[in-house]
């Protein structure tokens, strides 16, 4: 068992912290503050191929497409900075490019990939609605057959990039498969007539990064923009979800790591009594509890990520990671604010923004219960 980084994961890491914190950190507080993502910022991602991490050399993509873990790591020290655009980037390449890499045509992959991975187009991926959250089951968006076309309606809430993308993957229902809704997952363009745009969501955390409502009426798709077949789009759905999962919980070990990075720093510089507050046990107990929480959850992470390239089956690993970093950085943000006072409470310090994004990483892509459904029914079924 090998636990060290390639030279190229090693290089990798350098490059994205160094960018990191040389473009993302200066604009972050305002970007929260505002709602919004930086231009320039945006651009320099593109230019550094953010957008195309997953996706083949020969789609113009970086080629990270069996490496997930240098995928992770990225993601990793982007979310250190600044969970806002690590889920920008995250969702867009990891559950909106990937698919399409992974379930597309040749023809799709050829009219979507390329403006994907340049990041000229943004994407993103819809499934939830106002019925649908965590039961996937309860989705209202129709296709219908018409001639060689699909005709859609309805509406997705909550989609991360939803108000910037140019291509969304959009879970629909086709008709019925016995009792059970039929679904179908296709791209669509979102210069095709009938779509629009709802609320841009005003959040607790990741407030930089956009989250909207979208609005299908009528919308016109051809059969060639169906992902991996009519009735296909459950099975597919989960597994874009199963991949997503794992580079969301790479953005949480980030956002642990910028925690007890700043918790390290304040404890060796604040007085308190006449010395530094990590002399007392008190702190240190929450400086260790914070260092393995992350560390377990960086482990799990890129043990999935692992298996992933491995082409092992990496599904309950992934939705452990999942969990495990979301509640990993959920703690390790709070204990952060505590370990900061009063001034942990102040927009003036980065960890006041952390434990607001920690929060988010606990509801999307799927809760924490869905995740310990998830897991408890494999280990039920007796997958270890
Ligand atoms: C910032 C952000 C970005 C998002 N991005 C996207 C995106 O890009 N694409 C997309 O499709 N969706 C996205 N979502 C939606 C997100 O995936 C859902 O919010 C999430 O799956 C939960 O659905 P819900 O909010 O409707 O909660 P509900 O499903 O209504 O759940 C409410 C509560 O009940 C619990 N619960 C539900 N069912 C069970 C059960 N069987 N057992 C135990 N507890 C249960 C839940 O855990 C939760 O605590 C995003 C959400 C946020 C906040």
């Amino acid at each position: 068992m090998d636990f060290a980084l390639t030279d190229k994961q090693k290089m990798i890491r350098n490059i994205t912290r160094e960018f990191s914190e040389k473009y993302i950190a200066p604009v972050a507080e305002k970007c929260d503050q505002e709602s919004y993502l930086d231009p320039v910022v945006m651009e320099e991602m593109k230019r550094m191929k953010y957008f195309g991490t997953c996706i083949p050399k020969e789609y113009g993509g970086a080629g990270l497409q069996d490496d997930t873990i240098s995928f992770c790591i990225i993601t990793e020290e982007i979310g250190r900075i600044d969970a806002s655009w690590s889920i920008t980037t995250g969702v867009h390449a990891s559950v909106c490019a990937y698919p399409i890499y992974k379930f597309g045509t040749e023809d799709q992959k050829e009219r979507f990939l390329r403006d994907l991975a340049t990041g000229e187009k943004i994407g993103a991926f819809c499934l939830t609605e106002a019925n649908a959250g965590s039961d996937a089951g309860g989705v209202q968006t129709s296709a219908v057959k018409d001639g060689d076309e699909w005709i859609l309606n309805g509406s997705k809430i909550f989609a991360t990039n939803g108000g910037i993308a140019k291509t969304l993957l959009i879970v629909a229902t086709t008709g019925m498969k016995g009792r059970r809704k039929e679904l179908t997952v296709f791209i669509v363009d979102t210069d095709t007539p009938g779509y629009s745009v709802g609320v841009k969501e005003d959040k607790l955390g990741v407030r930089a990064s956009n989250t909207s409502e979208l609005v299908f009426e009528d919308v016109r798709l051809p059969e060639e923009n169906i992902l991996g077949g009519v009735g296909t789009g459950f099975r597919i759905g989960m597994q874009i979800l199963d991949y997503g999962r794992i580079l969301m919980a790479a953005q949480c070990v980030g956002l642990g790591q910028a925690a007890l990075e700043a918790s390290v720093k304040y404890a060796n510089e604040r007085v308190q009594f006449g010395k530094p507050i990590g002399m007392f046990q008190g702190v240190q107990w929450k400086i260790a509890d914070m260092g393995v929480a992350v560390e377990c959850a960086r482990l799990l992470t890129y043990k999935a990520a692992y298996l992933c390239d491995q082409g092992m089956d990496y599904g309950v690993i992934g939705s452990m990671a999942k969990l495990k970093a979301s509640e990993a950085a959920m703690q390790a943000t709070h204990d952060a604010v505590q370990i900061h006072g009063a001034y942990g409470l102040m927009k003036a310090y980065a960890v006041e923004r952390y434990f607001r994004d920690a929060k988010m990483a606990e509801i999307y892509e799927g809760t924490s219960e869905i995740q310990r459904m998830v897991i408890a029914q494999k280990l039920l079924r007796g997958r270890f």
